[in-house]
């Protein structure tokens, strides 16, 4: 079998007049005027609890987008039982029909589902059109087709034989269930998350972010009407510790796909870690965690491009992106011509509802996220080694606002410039010229996270001699780029250290996770 050529979904541009401008208005006043009724799904059912909470935009919180239905226990041993139950058929099926499903729901995408995921994920997250494009339609698209590739590359790849020998590996998925805990950054990781298990023949408990539980009942009605089996993944609401005691207690617990913070990834871990004679094979543990992303330039950058990638890599999406550049180490000898830029280009940007096209910024996603941001803000606004050079102001009156803020340090271990903020703050330090190689020592060790980082210059040897020494500093490294915005199939994505367990979603290592392949030697 070949599958159909793996091109990654082309990005449209919104443009007034275009056809896509307004259908996407026209789903946007669609959900605004109607309140969504969100139940869990679980064995092909959608489950009603009757204990009902409402949704609304973090960019308008007076307005209710709908709501949702909350589980409690038996609602995760129920889904777990609708899996279990599914487990047989769906492992049963060719990997072709199962492959189906997937390039079919990457196909409605392209078609009428791109709109109701961009539009759930902007009124949902608060996302601008791009960030919502680039998210919900193309790389939700492109996780469900590359993984098709990666997942017919594993099938394919079969070991040698020799006369009167027949060598096989059968790619089993693993024995028991997977459970994915997925974030409300991005709409298409928590569409990965569990589809990319299901895909290599795994049944799925899927608990979303509860913060974006509006795009992940949209991805879910995406998945049923492609044609997912009853019961291969079961969508739950119930709050997070009570469905962790449920999964990690049950002794078919076999795999764990995850993007979140740092500090639960760890707690789950020891959590398994305790458990782990009650399960029947070690679990699969995948996590992409935190970040501390940092841009370092050289004296030989192009100051313009440093000034664009620090305000894209920091502001784009309010800074909420794993990937987001919070800390910048800029040389001393350009600080002066890349600060003109950043004045001028700061002043371009605007922040409001996602619902008015021109707005850079939205809101950050709800209120603890915002008072955090708002204390850290007020924190160096009072330290003797901080300035606040842009920004600095919130308010959460109608929406979860803070200005994009950029603080100055003289201290090289600022809390901000190692702690993750997951926010619109960034801090620069500027280093002296002469002193590239302490301050490249102190990037490497400020933080316990290593994701994305990129470097600017145009010297080649620096390129290079920086590229070399942090190379365990970042899992995504960018060359005169910004270091967000990886694109599934282009840039694998995913770190190490502090960040997770760098299996790169989006590639056949990931893939590789959700199998448990059987080797078998027949003689004839
Ligand atoms: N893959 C995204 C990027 O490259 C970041 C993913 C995340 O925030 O978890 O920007």
């Amino acid at each position: 079998f070949k599958i159909p050529t793996t091109k990654n979904e082309p990005v449209l541009n919104y443009l007034p007049g275009s056809p896509e401008r307004a259908a996407l208005k026209e789903q946007i006043a669609q959900y605004k005027s109607s309140e969504m009724d969100i139940p869990m799904f679980i064995g092909g059912e959608e489950v009603r609890s009757g204990n009902t909470v409402r949704i609304f935009p973090p960019h308008e919180i007076e307005h209710t987008l709908g709501h949702y239905h909350a589980g409690d226990e038996t609602h995760v041993y129920r889904a777990i039982d609708a899996a279990t139950n599914a487990k047989e058929g769906w492992e049963a099926l060719n990997w072709e029909e199962r492959a189906a499903i997937f390039l079919k729901a990457a196909d409605l995408i392209s078609g009428p589902y791109r709109q109701k995921l961009n539009a759930s994920t902007m009124l949902g997250q608060s996302k601008n059109v791009y960030q919502a494009e680039i998210d919900a339609a193309c790389e939700m698209a492109d996780f469900l087709r590359f993984n098709v590739h990666y997942m017919t590359a594993i099938y394919n790849d079969q070991p040698a034989s020799s006369p009167g020998i027949w060598n096989r590996m059968e790619y089993r998925p693993l024995e028991g269930f997977v459970f994915a805990l997925t974030p409300f950054n991005f709409t298409s990781i928590a569409g990965n998350l569990p589809s990319a298990p299901a895909m290599m023949g795994n049944v799925v408990i899927w608990k979303p972010s509860k913060t974006a539980i509006y795009s992940a009942h949209i991805l879910m009605e995406l998945f049923r009407e492609a044609g997912l089996p009853d019961g291969v993944i079961n969508l739950i609401f119930a709050p997070g510790p009570v469905v962790a005691r449920a999964v990690f207690d049950h002794p078919d617990f076999a795999g764990f796909h995850f993007t979140g913070s740092t500090g639960v990834f760890q707690d789950i871990w020891k959590t398994i870690g305790n458990n782990i004679h009650k399960y029947k094979s070690y679990p699969r543990i995948v996590g992409e965690t935190g970040g501390k992303d940092f841009i370092i330039a050289h004296k030989s950058c192009d100051a313009q491009a440093v000034a664009t990638a620090l305000i894209r890599g920091a502001f784009e999406y309010q800074g909420q992106k794993c990937s987001a550049v919070s800390r910048a180490y800029l040389p001393s000898g350009r600080w002066d011509e890349i600060l003109s830029y950043l004045q001028k280009d700061m002043k371009e940007i605007k922040m409001g509802s996602p619902e008015d096209f021109r707005n850079f910024m939205n809101a950050v996603i709800d209120e603890p996220s915002f008072d955090k941001l708002a204390s850290e803000i007020d924190a160096a606004k009072n330290h003797p080694d901080t300035k606040i050079i842009f920004g600095g102001n919130y308010d959460k009156t109608h929406g979860y606002f803070i200005e994009p803020t950029i603080i100055l340090t003289t201290n090289p271990s600022y809390k901000t410039m190692e702690e993750e903020l997951f926010g619109p703050i960034l801090t620069i330090y500027v280093y002296d010229d002469s002193k590239l190689d302490e301050t490249l020592n102190v990037l490497d060790k400020t933080s316990m996270y290593a994701l994305t980082g990129a470097v600017f210059a145009k010297d080649r040897a620096i390129i290079q001699k920086i590229t070399k020494r942090l190379s365990n500093a970042a899992g995504n490294f960018y060359v005169n780029d910004k270091p967000t915005g990886a694109v599934v199939g282009q840039q694998p994505f995913g770190g190490a250290r502090g960040s997770g367990t760098n299996d790169k979603a989006g590639s056949m290592l990931n893939m590789l996770r959700w199998v448990s392949p059987r080797t078998i030697k027949e003689n004839f």
